[in-house]
């Protein structure tokens, strides 16, 4: 099968079976960021069913990607096993929290627990290359009003604020909000 068609069918897997996958224009955006800033090795947090890791992998880059859930890591690796690019894909079944590697990487692609986003940007910029870039997705998470929703999701959305303005405040790295799908930041590190 071709990458796209596949990729097609894994987009289509994804709604059929209710896996949060990257937006349209994120997928638009990654494929061109990685083209434009000769991306070659990519570490994602959150395969889910390695859509956005096929994204990723269609557009040149090398990805190396970590899922925790069981039932994902079983549906990625079917997904991979059977894909015209399964060359350029890694899967680690483990939690990114425990996630230890000699690699370092051009981009991070962070998109695993919302509430964990500044443990994960902070911990995995060790595995960062110093000029590499790390981008977050859901920044904007489904753009909810924090009156309107569980106490829950508001810890969550309060938890992704703080995320924000502690990269907007953070001197070692600048970083851009951009509103396209979901939101997305990209942060680059400060050359001193
Ligand atoms: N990147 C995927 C979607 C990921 S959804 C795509 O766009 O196609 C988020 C995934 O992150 C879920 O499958 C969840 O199990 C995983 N996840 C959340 N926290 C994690 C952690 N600490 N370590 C590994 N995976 C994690
Ligand atoms: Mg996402």
């Amino acid at each position: 099968m071709m990458v796209n068609d596949y990729i097609n069918f894994l987009k289509h897997q994804a709604k059929e079976k209710n896996v949060p996958i990257i937006q349209d224009e994120v997928a638009e955006f990654l494929i061109q960021f990685i083209q434009e800033h000769d991306v070659k090795e990519v570490l994602e947090i959150g395969t889910a069913s390695s859509y956005s890791a096929h994204v990723i992998a269609s557009a040149g880059a090398e990805v190396h990607t970590i899922e925790r859930n069981e039932v994902m890591i079983e549906l990625a690796s079917e997904n991979i096993k059977s894909s015209p690019l399964k060359d350029k894909i890694t899967l680690y079944a483990e939690d990114a929290l425990n996630f230890k590697t000699s690699k370092t990487f051009d981009l991070i692609f962070i998109d695993g627990a919302k509430s964990k986003y500044k443990h994960f940007f902070t911990m995995f910029q060790e595995y960062l290359k110093p000029n590499g870039y790390i981008i977050c997705d859901n920044m904007f998470f489904h753009h909810l009003n924090p009156q309107e929703v569980s106490r829950n999701t508001r810890q969550l959305l309060k938890k992704l604020q703080d995320f924000t303005e502690y990269l907007i405040n953070d001197t070692q790295f600048k970083t851009y909000i951009l509103d396209i799908g979901d939101g997305i930041s990209i942060s680059s590190r400060v050359i001193q």
